[in-house]
């Protein structure tokens, strides 16, 4: 049996690297590592691909994320309203920028943002949400987006995890996740559901004045030519990076069907399990199963860990620590117990091995193993 991995880019590799190959070497050939035809090839295909009038290509989703709240022009002070279960960079942009992050609790079920708990946050102050598609699973957009539009508020979507998954409304609409708020961010980080081989992100937008604006942002405010217009920063794909994306994204949709496969895999095997609440699935939206992530039901969580690490199994806990109890983030505002379901999933959520490469004699070593083991755990 292969080696059980969280995520295994080696194997995906192997079966692209032609590809993939050639386009790195065509960078070499032509010298022309920074912009260039790699990068505007790769922002067409992924905005045919999406179906968006605009992609951004940036340095990776920290910045992609960053950029979409600069590009909205927000001042000190704003209120930009964001689940608290969540990877730290959807508030530390918001932070870093002099904004006020307001974080909201989740729903137990999908992880994602909880909607009661956004409307209750709403303020004279608050300018944006930034809903987070959390481990691949969209949020409940046809809500948000309403919300948004009965108090003048942006929505700018973290799709870092949820790439290539879509979004029914209720008018029949299917749009891709990233494409429906006024901004959407994601991340080509190499675990991600479209990953390069190294760090690289991007931004979506449909509004052309939004699109100019982030553009230039993202390269130092520049318009025309050393003449810098607003205050910006330098991000940007490298042309290394957007050559192996350019191969990899005709792929993406398999990507994404045998991540579901698993998914569905382990589902069924789990479905008898006391222990184990298998990941809930929205009926509006598709799951890009970024992570395969279980609830576990009175058991002893590190113990567990230790047992499946003995049997050569890895397992991830995302995310341990909810923003608002990260030392980094400690706020009068807030204290333990006041967004009790992100906490409770803190500490019962375990993230099993999820990725493109996963064999049924794999799949079957690890849920046999998971099914023993969880009984003395
Ligand atoms: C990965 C990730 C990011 C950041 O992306 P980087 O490319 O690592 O900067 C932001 N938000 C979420 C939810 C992520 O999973």
């Amino acid at each position: 049996m292969k080696k059980i991995q969280m995520v295994d880019l080696f194997s995906q590799y192997q079966k692209i690297k032609k590809d993939v190959d050639a386009g790195i070497q065509e960078v070499l050939d032509t010298t022309t590592f920074i912009k260039g035809g790699k990068v505007n090839n790769f922002q067409a295909h992924l905005e045919s691909y999406l179906g968006v009038k605009h992609v951004i290509p940036v340095g990776n989703g920290t910045d992609a994320l960053q950029i979409a709240l600069m590009g909205l022009g927000l001042k000190r002070g704003d209120e930009v309203i964001t689940p608290t279960f969540t990877f730290i960079a959807t508030a530390e942009v918001v932070a870093l920028l002099g904004l006020t992050p307001v974080v909201v609790d989740v729903d137990f079920e999908t992880f994602n943002i909880d909607i009661e708990a956004v409307k209750k946050a709403i303020t004279p102050k608050t300018k944006a949400i930034v809903p987070v598609h959390l481990f691949g699973q969209n949020a409940n957009m046809e809500a948000i987006l309403q919300l948004a539009k009965e108090h003048h508020l942006f929505v700018v979507e973290d799709a870092c995890q949820s790439m290539g998954s879509e979004y029914t409304f209720s008018d029949g609409k299917t749009v891709k996740s990233g494409c429906m708020g006024d901004i959407g961010c994601t991340s080509f980080f190499p675990s991600k559901n479209l990953g390069c081989y190294g760090d690289g992100g991007a931004i979506f937008t449909n509004n052309d004045e939004l699109a100019a604006k982030m553009s230039a942002i993202a390269n130092h405010g520049m318009v025309v030519r050393y003449h810098h217009d607003m205050i910006g920063i330098n991000s940007r794909l490298d042309s290394i990076q957007a050559a192996v994306l350019d191969a990899k994204l005709p792929h993406l949709n398999d990507y994404i069907t045998a991540r579901q496969k698993a998914a569905a895999f382990y589902n069924q095997a789990f479905a008898g399990c006391e222990k184990i609440i298998t990941p809930a699935t929205d009926r509006n939206t598709t799951h890009a199963y970024h992570q395969y992530t279980i609830k576990l039901v009175n058991v002893d969580r590190e113990k567990m860990r230790q047992a499946l690490a003995d049997k050569g199994i890895p397992a991830m806990i995302y995310y341990p620590v909810p923003l608002h109890l990260q030392k980094a983030y400690q706020d009068p505002r807030y204290k333990k117990g006041d967004f009790p379901v992100a906490e409770e999933l803190a500490a019962c959520v375990l993230s099993l091995p999820m990725h493109t490469e996963l064999d049924d004699e794999q799949l079957i070593y690890i849920t046999d193993n998971i099914l023993a083991i969880i009984k003395n755990c």
